[in-house]
């Protein structure tokens, strides 16, 4: 009946302690990153950050005084066998007071503690884990006479201060829970049938001693979780911040710092998923600005950034968001238009010339008094041809509208038409993008 329960209450107990941890992420108000590394004592947490903390600890807590509950409740079932054993009188009272209220006292906190409760309840229970013991303790003690009642109230009194190492209660509870069991046991000695009072007086100082280290320890633990839960939220934290620096790095390494366009390695590895995901009617569009090196000379490099700039601007504004663009060169742009065939590659090269040449370099105001012109080689990919293939016939359309007078559209002839006319333009001749 136990191991369904017992299974139910970890899968319960695991969700709350990742819904804290995520809660105690997120929440960078409640729970700042100063107040994460600069602040090491437990501090005075408002109710939200409480409430965070005790559903992160809940789960462990729960299952160290449920497993303490546990171990006190089959213990105080056999040891109704000892007291029958040192007074078989005391069989009857032991069956009723062990066996009976103590036992069901005991299983009632052991269900409480099964779900998340408020500090006052995990509190007071230990509280009626004190008092219960201690005076059944002291009922079958005084039942057993003046052989039994000291050793049956000390034996009490130990099994409290174990209960105050196991619940993991705010320590003001503790701190309760440590006075009451040593008061009742100092009065209860002094009121009951002890055989030399002088070693009962010496054996309670010794336990109540023992009762304060008891709950000291406690203190110090509650600052260990606190500081524990401090530094798991910091390391989570200090993940995610860097899983996002290494997106931006990514997404930086992939993007051209001039134009915020594709770098051309970044489009090689696009066009390579592109085409192996055999992806039909690609159109591939080479674009390059025309005289451009005049511009420079004359305008300076500062105006001829400009340019490339609005040119990339350009492109991208003519495009549909599956196409894609690229800054290829230096004054060259790649575009790969998705489920394109010859018209529309056409109609979409011969937009985006119309569009650079109405485009105005400079300062506004301060335009420059030059049309800026672009020409486009296309090529259309044909069956599963190598896309560095398909982009050298668009390299060579290109070549062929510089010849032919720039400021133009050419389209390659598909491949099974022969080789173009044109020789292809040499590596060298293209100028990358550092
Ligand atoms: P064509 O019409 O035949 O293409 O002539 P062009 O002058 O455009 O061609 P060319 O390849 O001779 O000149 C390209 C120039 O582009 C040379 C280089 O200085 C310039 N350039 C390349 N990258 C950049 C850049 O990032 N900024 C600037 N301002 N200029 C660049
Ligand atoms: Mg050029
Ligand atoms: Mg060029």
């Amino acid at each position: 009946m136990l191991k369904p329960d017992h299974t139910d209450h970890r899968i319960r107990s695991q969700r709350t302690y990742k819904e804290a941890l995520t809660l105690a992420m997120s929440d960078r108000v409640l729970l700042p990153d100063h107040l994460l590394t600069v602040e090491s004592r437990l501090p005075e947490m408002p109710h939200a950050v409480r409430a965070i903390y005790n559903s992160y600890y809940w789960a462990a807590h729960s299952l160290k005084a449920r497993a303490w509950l546990q171990a006190v409740i089959i213990l105080n079932l056999a040891l109704i066998g000892f007291d029958a054993f040192l007074d078989p009188s005391l069989l009857a009272p032991s069956l009723i007071i062990r066996g009976g209220i103590v036992t069901t006292i005991l299983v009632a906190l052991w269900i409480l503690w099964a779900r998340e409760q408020n500090h006052a309840v995990q509190g007071a229970s230990l509280i009626a884990v004190s008092a219960t013991i201690m005076i059944e303790a002291a009922a079958l003690g005084l039942l057993g006479g003046e052989a039994l009642f000291e050793r049956y109230l000390t034996g009490g009194l130990f099994t409290v201060a174990t209960a105050i190492l196991f619940f993991p209660i705010a320590f003001s509870w503790t701190i309760c829970a440590v006075t009451l069991a040593t008061f009742l046991y100092v009065v209860m000695l002094a009121a009951g049938p002890v055989a030399d009072p002088l070693i009962a007086v010496f054996t309670g100082c010794f336990y109540c001693s023992a009762m304060i280290t008891f709950a000291s320890t406690r203190k110090a633990a509650l600052r260990s979780h606190w500081k524990s839960f401090k530094s798991k939220v910091r390391e989570l934290r200090d993940q995610e911040t860097l899983e996002q620096l290494n997106v931006e790095l990514r997404l930086a390494a992939d993007l051209d710092p001039l134009t915020g366009v594709r770098n051309r390695r970044a489009a090689q590895e696009e066009i390579s998923r592109i085409c192996e995901g055999g992806a039909q009617d690609v159109a591939f569009l080479m674009l390059d600005i025309d005289d451009f090196k005049i511009l420079n000379d004359r305008y300076g490099h500062a105006i001829g950034d400009d340019c490339i700039r609005q040119v990339a601007r350009s492109i991208a504004d003519n495009l549909r968001s599956r196409d894609l663009v690229s800054r290829y060169g230096g004054e060259e742009f790649l575009v790969v238009l998705r489920a394109a065939d010859r018209d529309c590659a056409s109609a979409a090269a011969e937009r985006i010339r119309k569009s650079i040449e109405q485009l105005h370099i400079g300062e506004p105001g301060n335009f420059i008094d030059r049309t800026v012109t672009v020409s486009i080689g296309v090529a259309l990919r044909h069956g599963d041809e190598a896309p560095e293939k398909t982009i050298d016939r668009a390299d060579e359309a290109l070549y062929a509208a510089k010849r032919a007078g720039k400021n133009r559209t050419v389209i390659a002839p598909s491949p099974a038409d022969g080789p173009a006319p044109s020789p292809r333009r040499s590596d060298h001749q293209r100028r990358e993008v550092a």
